[in-house]
């Protein structure tokens, strides 16, 4: 990183006319690997559960599970952490729980899988809400959410999960058991026409962007023949983006965005001026994110998606995103 670049690493998010956005971190492994960041961020605004699991040869305990949560909230206590419940399936499979299917992004999938196995999602969520006893900064973000039946089962196992911690809790110590945030991943198609309902039945939404892309453009993430047609810039992936923050503010539901666009200049610009309240990146991303932030006029950023969201296609978005941002240097 260019020193100028670094300097602003500890400053705030905030435009020159004074617009802010949070910043927080996607994280998975251990609490050591995004330590050096912790001040510089709003909180973790994705913990990737599953590559805890990936990592084994069997399904983590509750108790190892309760143990290397509680490492994270405990590290992170009084900034926010977003524990995303196991989404595993599709490209990430665990070698002791293996699934075999023709269709893997379009099978047997992260929310499917764990209410298809209550006891992994019950004995999963019991872990964190217990290493969130005293931290009390732990939010659950449901992932591959398509309806808003698999929110009200998810939701009801939460509950149940907690009556039970809390009345087993009571026995051992007299305290009470804080129940977290539950929010939703959007990253199906399906679930932009129905934010309305579904606001009503959760704390926050967060964008995947990656598995948006993929899903709304019919283009698999990972396979390098179709790369050059998979890209969050094509309009109607934007025009989507944008759709989400207008429903959002509606609604009153904060919103944030975890995938990988919020982590490319451009991408955060454009999340900023549509009104995104949080962006979360991988740590190496934050200083170069916020110097951009720094640097553009909320009213200019308001001006460029305005411009972009004329475009008819995804080469014409990116020439003229570069454009902009070679301008700031
Ligand atoms: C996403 O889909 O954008 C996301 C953040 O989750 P993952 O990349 O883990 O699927
Ligand atoms: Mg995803």
């Amino acid at each position: 990183l260019t020193t100028k670049v670094k300097q602003v690493e500890n400053l705030p998010a905030e435009t020159p006319d004074g617009q802010g956005i949070d910043i927080l971190l996607n994280a998975g492994l251990s609490a050591g690997s995004f330590e050096n960041s912790k001040d510089n961020v709003k909180g973790i605004g994705l913990y990737r559960t599953e590559i805890p699991f990936m990592n084994r040869s069997r399904f983590p305990s509750e108790q190892e599970q309760t143990n290397l949560y509680a490492e994270v909230l405990n590290n992170f206590c009084h900034l926010p952490v977003t524990m995303r419940t196991l989404d595993v399936g599709g490209d990430k499979s665990l070698p002791y729980f293996p699934i075999v299917e023709d269709n893997p992004f379009l099978g047997w999938r992260g929310i499917r899988i764990t209410l298809d196995h209550p006891e992994i999602f019950l004995l999963q969520v019991r872990a964190m809400m217990r290493a969130n006893k005293d931290s009390n900064n732990l939010e659950i973000m449901l992932p591959m959410i398509s309806s808003v039946g698999e929110v009200d089962e998810a939701l009801r196992l939460i509950n149940q999960a907690h009556f039970e911690l809390a009345s087993e809790m009571q026995f051992d110590a007299g305290c009470s058991l804080v129940k977290p945030k539950v929010g939703i991943m959007i990253e199906v198609p399906s679930v932009i026409f129905q934010l309305a309902d579904l606001a009503k039945k959760v704390d926050f939404f967060s964008v995947g962007s990656n598995d948006l892309t993929q899903y709304l453009l019919a283009v698999d993430r990972n396979n390098a023949r179709v790369a050059s047609l998979y890209t969050p810039y094509h309009p109607s992936v934007l025009r989507a983006l944008n759709m989400i923050a207008q429903e959002s503010k509606r609604h009153h539901i904060p919103l944030s965005l975890c995938g990988e666009l919020a982590s490319e200049p451009a991408g955060a610009l454009l999340l900023l001026a549509m009104g995104y309240d949080k962006i979360s990146m991988n740590p190496h991303n934050v200083a170069r994110i916020k110097w951009v932030i720094r640097h553009v006029d909320f009213k200019i950023a308001k001006a460029i998606l305005s411009k972009v969201l004329t475009f008819v296609n995804a080469q014409q978005v990116v020439d003229y995103l570069n454009e902009q941002l070679e301008q700031l240097g």
